[in-house]
């Protein structure tokens, strides 16, 4: 499952090839792809051909590409009107990785992929690639139209190279994420302590915090020296900032590490980042020392513990459990 950062790198490297461009063509290879789309394959590719790519934009893992059904205004703004060249746009393309789902840039002279399952033709673009595909092994993932709707606080949607205050609506009901600029910590504290459930947990909440998986959980947890058990209602301040922060930064951490998958044509995520091997702290190290422990002299054996039908990593030492832990 790709997280947070991989998504983003997604982002980045999608938006550079398809801003802008039209979609001329639509090939649905495999319907099982676009079966989120209630009114078929055929409603989704007709609303789709003849459509403009405004932007790339992500919330979470959430990732949408907004679309305007008007051509393109000229360089220096179209004939006439205020809002010419800057549509507002109503429909978006939702892409759901999945398990196992990539974008890719290919020319048309590349053979296709063998899980191939949409093809998008786009519009000439110089030294560009031609095709937008969307390749899927296990098929968990998809592509479906979705509407855009005024976010809840007003201000953007998401991260986006223009943000507009709007959202697709099936990610209306997650919160921001801790990338995100408009991120409230003020409000994230007040809600989390309302909560009145374990850390964890609570940081597994998209409604609560958005973006946040098992693994960087865990890694975060660690980083903040707190235990996932911890009851929400008794973190001070200062506690959960250290949480956020360290969020924050592991997931800022891997961006950097994955910020070269996008030199290639390929617009990649297979949820498997170089990232992991080499600088998790926490998650999956069972067994193994404590990195920061052993740092300071002490030792301290990693800890492994059932949580909501998953695993939870965790220092014995600097991350203590607490008294009426909520599991
Ligand atoms: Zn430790």
């Amino acid at each position: 499952m790709p997280e947070l950062p991989e998504v983003e790198v997604v982002r980045r490297g999608l938006v550079s090839w398809v801003r802008g461009r039209t979609i001329t063509g639509v090939e649905v290879v495999d319907p099982r792809s676009v079966r989120r789309h209630a009114l078929g394959p055929e409603d989704f590719a007709g609303n789709l051909e003849g459509a403009r790519v405004l932007d790339v934009v992500r919330r979470g893992k959430f990732l949408w590409l907004p679309l305007a059904d008007t051509p393109a205004a000229g360089p220096g703004g179209g004939p006439s009107g205020p809002a010419a060249g800057t549509p507002v746009p109503a429909v978006a393309l939702m892409a759901h990785l999945g398990m196992s789902g990539q974008l890719l840039m290919q020319d048309s002279s590349v053979a296709d992929e063998k899980h191939l399952k949409v093809r998008l033709q786009l519009s000439a673009a110089d030294g560009m690639p031609e095709q937008l595909r969307f390749v899927d092994q296990r098929i968990f993932g998809g592509l479906f139209l979705t509407s855009l709707i005024p976010t809840a606080d007003g201000g953007p949607g998401g991260l986006a190279e223009t943000p507009l205050p709007l959202i697709a609506e099936e990610a209306a009901h997650i919160a921001r994420d801790p990338l995100d600029p408009y991120f409230s910590f003020e409000e994230f504290y007040r809600r989390l302590r309302a909560r009145k459930t374990g850390l964890k947990r609570a940081l597994l909440d998209q409604g609560l915090v958005s973006g946040i998986g098992n693994i960087y959980a865990d890694e975060a947890l660690w980083k903040a020296r707190l235990h996932f058990a911890r009851p929400t209602d008794t973190l001070r301040r200062a506690e959960a900032g250290r949480v956020l922060d360290a969020a924050r930064e592991v997931m800022t951490e891997a961006l950097a590490a994955g910020g070269t998958s996008f030199d290639s044509l390929y617009v990649n995520v297979n949820g498997a980042s170089g990232y992991f091997d080499r600088s998790l702290n926490a998650y999956g190290r069972e067994g193994k020392e404590c990195k920061r422990c052993a740092a300071a002299g002490l030792a301290s054996v990693m800890r492994r513990e059932q949580f909501m039908n998953r695993s939870s990593y965790s220092c014995p030492v600097c991350q203590p459990r607490p008294r009426n832990g909520r599991w």
